[in-house]
């Protein structure tokens, strides 16, 4: 290993600063360093950093996920002293000014992590192994799998019982991820699905969304929360408060309290924490922090706004005057087909991550 400021081909007189996580917070930091007289060094273990609030979008059919996911080459491709590293940061060591890497050990003068977040399963491990979580795109297309192979199943399935629990979608926790999630899918289901499945009965389909307190959107204030409940009533979802889940195990969601909601999809939208690499690399996070705005923008995020209406558009065929006023959706036109894109495809170049589908999806 050369001497620190020889991460690059050649050393220069320059500093170098190791960022490691290509999302939101690392590209920001990168692109801030543009014109410092330093060399960067950007990690990630992905060679795109991914628009994750648009993955409710992949995870309902209404966006491939490679559209969410741009090349981190062709964004800094201009950026002078830059280079990028697919790895994935295994360890620090911070008296070497070393960050190791699946790739080799990267040195640095300077350190910034942008590592980002993962689900938080509170310890429901049972949970953790059966549930779906909408975190990547192999998570979202897992979804859009298992919600096409539901129906699909369902069409063959003679027993009432199972053919119902096949089509129950369970999506646990209010909050912008959860809300957007069950207001898309039931979209999907009540537009399209419904189409393609005509030997379905509708009835037999539910949407639920689960949250434990009296409110969803709690980071919001409380006209957002009642607007969207009464978007989602509208849309067909379930909505039911003082709902806390303790246990699923792949066909059963139990309840605290007793109740048992046959289901053979559970979507966990309840909680985030920071990546578990910065606990075991002994480093402070503040617990269910996020950026902030980052919990009003589940379904504000002006980008995510103007998507939606497009695709309302695109779904309905007609203009979409806002999300879901106008009554129930069933009306609409269709003038849109749902994509069964094979997981893990990667058009552009773009590697998406398959190894995930495999644990995610079930059979
Ligand atoms: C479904 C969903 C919807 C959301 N909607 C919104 C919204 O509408 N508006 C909003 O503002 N926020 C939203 N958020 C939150 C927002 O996406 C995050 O706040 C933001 O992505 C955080 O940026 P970040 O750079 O900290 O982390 P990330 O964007 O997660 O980036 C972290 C990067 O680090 C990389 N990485 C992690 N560990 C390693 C390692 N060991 N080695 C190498 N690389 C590693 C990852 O591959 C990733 O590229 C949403 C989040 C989700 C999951």
């Amino acid at each position: 290993m050369g001497p620190p400021s020889s991460s690059s081909e050649g050393a220069t007189a320059r500093p170098t600063v190791v960022i490691v996580g290509a999302g939101f917070g690392g590209l920001r930091a990168a692109r801030a360093l543009k014109r410092a007289p330093v060399d960067v060094v950007l990690v990630d273990r992905h060679n795109y950093p991914l628009f994750q609030p648009l993955l409710y979008q992949v995870a309902t059919a209404g966006l491939e996920p490679e559209s969410i996911a741009r090349p981190v080459r062709a964004i800094l491709r201009r950026q002078p002293h830059f280079e990028f590293r697919m790895a994935e940061m295994t360890e620090l060591d911070l008296a070497g000014k070393r960050v190791l890497t699946t790739g080799g050990p990267i040195l640095y003068d300077s350190l910034i992590l942008a590592l980002g977040g993962e689900t938080n399963y509170f310890g429901l491990e049972r949970i953790r192994a059966h549930a779906f979580d909408l975190k990547d795109t192999s998570g979202a297309v897992a979804i859009r799998n298992q919600v096409l192979s539901c129906f699909e199943r369902g069409v063959l399935e003679p027993d009432a019982e199972r053919r119902r629990a096949l089509l129950t979608f369970v999506i646990v926790g209010g909050g912008p991820t959860g809300v957007e999630m069950a207001g898309a899918l039931s979209e999907l289901i009540r537009l399209v699905l419904v189409k393609d499945y005509p030997r379905l009965n509708i009835k037999d389909v539910r949407v639920l969304l689960l949250e434990a307190t009296d409110r969803l959107l709690a980071a919001m204030p409380p006209r957002l929360s009642t607007a969207a409940e009464r978007t989602l009533w509208r849309k067909h979802v379930e909505v039911r408060f003082g709902a806390t889940v303790q246990d699923y195990d792949g066909d059963r969601v139990a309840l605290k309290g007793g109740e048992v909601i046959p289901a053979r999809t559970l979507i966990w939208a309840a909680g985030a924490q920071a990546v578990s690499l910065a606990a075991r690399l002994g480093l402070q996070t503040a617990p269910g922090a996020r950026r902030r705005g980052a919990d009003a923008a589940g379904a504000r995020t002006p980008r995510g706004v103007r998507h939606r209406r497009r695709r309302l558009r695109r779904i309905r065929g007609t203009a979409a005057p806002d999300d879901g006023a106008g009554g129930h959706p069933d009306g609409g036109n269709r003038g849109h087909e749902h994509r069964t894109a094979p997981a893990g495809r990667s058009p552009g170049g773009i590697p998406l991550p398959g190894p995930g589908l495999a644990r995610h999806h079930r059979p």
